[in-house]
């Protein structure tokens, strides 16, 4: 199982998951559908499906065009606000593409709707693949725009967090840099984050991808995935998981700088499903 990472828009990726031997393919998010199209035409793949995590412009808009290039594409996700939606999935159904499958894992709160995609080869020792949308960042979570801390905190650590630890992380955003200062200003003393986070800026320097990651590497530096450690508790001042989780990402929302912050309008728009379609408004 290859997995092609293909940096579009300002910061975000889509996903090509090629099954080597039929050569046949399925698209994460593929946003830039054009794009998408000339790279499987060039490496002789065909396209048999969409995997759309959530209904956000930015992971959704290029699904119509898709299936106009490609009529009878079917488009998997698990809120009806996904553009050009012809499955709606629901958690824990699997698919099957070749030797490809596909688990779906219902992760509402950054929407309601949010689908992360569990793949995995039959026949192949590669590690299993998550998608995980902007629900889980290389060391970061996503912003709880339709859902609660409750909710995060099961989708972190009993959905995300009890797969397979050597599962490779492939997320919807490359917020890596931001995130791991983040996580420095959370644990100053924990090297492994600053290891990460020069690394990252190495990677950056190149214009290279920081994914994937794995979900054991996560468990080091990730703050959203160390709730229970003393460093995590000391700077969010709570015990309680769910409190500590709640905490630290209303911390990480004001750590933004605020020339990124939305104005409020956008806000509401973006909580109403009203970013479908362009003038482009900063990312989420
Ligand atoms: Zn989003």
């Amino acid at each position: 199982m290859k997995v092609k990472v293909i940096s579009i828009l300002e910061d975000n990726y889509m996903y090509l998951v090629i099954d080597e031997q039929s050569r046949e393919a399925v698209a994460v998010d593929p946003a830039v559908p054009h794009r998408l199209l000339e790279i499987v035409k060039r490496e002789g793949l065909s396209l048999t499906a969409v995997l759309t995590t959530h209904h956000h412009w930015d992971h959704a808009r290029g699904n119509a065009a898709l299936v106009k290039e490609l009529p009878g594409l079917r488009v998997y996700g698990g809120d009806d606000r996904i553009e050009a939606l012809t499955d709606k999935v629901t958690d824990r159904q699997e698919l099957k593409f070749h030797s490809l499958n596909v688990r779906c894992l219902f992760t509402p709160c950054h929407t309601s709707g949010h689908m992360c995609y569990f793949v995995w080869e039959d026949g192949c020792d590669d590690p299993p693949a998550v998608f995980s949308g902007d629900t889980l960042f290389l060391a970061g979570c996503g912003r709880f725009l339709e859902g609660t801390a409750e909710q995060m905190h099961r989708n972190l650590t009993e959905v995300l967090g009890s797969l397979p630890q050597e599962t490779k992380v492939f997320c919807g955003h490359e917020y890596s840099i931001k995130n791991l200062k983040f996580a420095l200003k959370v644990e100053p003393d924990n090297e492994k984050v600053k290891e990460m986070l020069s690394w990252a800026r190495a990677r950056d320097d190149d214009d290279k991808p920081t994914v994937p990651s794995t979900l054991v590497d996560e468990f080091q530096y990730n703050p959203f995935l160390r709730l229970s450690e003393e460093g995590v508790q000391k700077f969010t001042g709570k015990t309680d998981p769910v409190e500590v989780l709640r905490v630290l990402r209303k911390e990480r929302d004001s750590f933004r700088k605020p020339k990124e912050r939305l104005p409020p309008q956008a806000m509401l728009a973006l909580q109403w499903g009203l970013l479908s379609a362009p003038p482009r408004l900063p990312k989420v």
